[in-house]
């Protein structure tokens, strides 16, 4: 096989990953994707070819896939009758958190390793299972080049302003900041939009990544300017099973009235709230949307309210709108959400043409609409990887001048 980057989005029960070949003139192409699932429970690793042929679907017991390694070691056993026996060139790391200081993502090396652990504490349920397969590859193999992509950077080209909470300087000075989050995703929407929509690429567009986690973003000339996202991935638009924008009051409350723990409200604000708190039925907007039950109806009528809100909020933020875009699984796939989320942002000029909406057209919006919407598939992996070819690249350069 020819020269390949692996990329690694490792979670706390699953490891994601995808082989890219680097083609000639640098072209990354995918071979496969997989994930290994249910980490110390039910482990599973499944994978697939480009053409949705099972490439592996094995199951094992819990204690032998106990923790994030074990599964790494399972994916590297994996990878090897893959590949052929060659090691990838280099592994992309999705990592959540790259805090005030990461505005780009940056070559892997013991330093980088230890300010990504400083952060930790900003992101306790993402940040240490991110670094777990960096520090596993750092040890078994010192020499191969890893890149850490992170989901905060795009967004740190946001004013001061966008920046701050309104609370004491000190915490601002150690790094209680609205970050915003999913910024592989928009970055990629941002580098697709001059082919995809040369007229608008340049102007104030606001993309909706509506997966299981959700949130948007203001981009002018295809640079972040704001999100919805703030300090932690809970803020913002309600999600799957995350609670989105909520008054701090109700935090207090729980804690000093009814005497829950600092843990309990954590996991019940990323768990148990949301879509799935809403409603009573699912985290799955394909379940809400086929239940007859008014509390889905309930949840999808909110889901779409809020994110509404957020658009009248980031247009704000711009000055006007020029377009809004679609993405992630919900976004790409549910042309219902779309149209009743464009219905309710009609007034800021935004007119849906029902035929391409229910075809999944790339374009979505009437002819003459004052606002063009769109629906782009996101491809976060390949942004790492994209990313990870390009410092390659540079450090091979570095490394001959050297
Ligand atoms: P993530 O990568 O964050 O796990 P995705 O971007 O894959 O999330 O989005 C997952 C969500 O997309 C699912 O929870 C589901 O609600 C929604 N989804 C996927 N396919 C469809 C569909 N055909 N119709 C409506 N919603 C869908």
């Amino acid at each position: 096989m020819t020269e390949s980057i692996l990329v690694i989005n490792a979670g706390s029960s699953s490891i994601k990953f995808q082989l890219f070949a680097i083609e000639s003139g640098d072209r990354l192409e995918r071979r496969f994707k997989g994930q290994i699932e249910g980490v110390g429970t039910r482990p599973r690793l499944f994978a697939v070819n480009p053409n949705r042929e099972i490439l592996s679907d094995v199951t094992w017991s819990a204690p032998d896939v106990p923790d994030v390694p074990a599964a790494l070691e399972k994916v590297v056993e994996f990878l090897r009758p893959q590949i052929g026996g060659r090691l990838p060139c280099a592994v992309g790391h999705r990592v959540v958190h790259g805090g005030p200081m990461y505005s780009d993502p940056v070559v892997i090396n013991a330093r980088v390793v230890a300010q990504l652990e400083r952060l930790v504490p900003m992101a306790p349920l993402h940040q240490p299972n991110n670094l777990a397969p960096i520090r596993a590859v750092l040890e078994r193999r010192p020499h191969l080049l890893q890149v850490a992509c992170f989901d905060t950077a795009f967004h740190r080209s946001h004013s001061e302003l966008a920046d701050r909470f309104a609370l004491p300087e000190q915490l601002y000075a150690e790094g209680v900041r609205r970050y915003g989050f999913h910024g592989l995703s928009y970055e990629y929407i941002a580098m697709r939009l001059p082919s995809v929509a040369p007229d608008i690429a340049q102007g104030r567009v606001v993309t909706a990544h509506l997966g299981s986690g959700a949130s948007m973003c203001a981009m002018i000339d295809g640079r972040s300017v704001e999100s919805t996202m703030g300090f932690t991935a809970l803020d913002g638009l309600p999600m799957g099973t995350r609670c989105g924008q909520l008054d701090p009051g109700v935090i207090l409350y729980l804690m000093m009235e009814k005497g829950q723990s600092a843990k309990a409200i954590e996991h019940m604000l990323y768990h148990d709230c949301g879509l799935k708190g809403l409603s009573g039925i699912s985290n799955d907007v394909r379940e809400l949307l086929s239940s007859q039950d008014p509390r889905a109806k309930l949840a999808l009528d909110y889901f779409c309210y809020r994110i509404a809100l957020a658009t009248g909020s980031l247009a704000a933020a711009m000055g006007g709108i020029d377009a809004f875009v679609f993405t992630a699984g919900i976004g790409e796939n549910a042309p219902a959400i779309r149209e009743a989320v464009l219905r309710r942002i009609a007034w800021l000029g935004a007119e849906i043409s029902v035929q391409a909406n229910k075809k999944n057209e790339t374009c979505i919006s009437r002819k003459g609409s004052k606002v063009t919407c769109l629906v782009i598939p996101t491809n976060e992996e390949l942004m790492i990887a994209t990313h990870t070819l390009r410092l390659m690249r540079a450090h091979a350069l570095q490394e001959k001048r050297a």
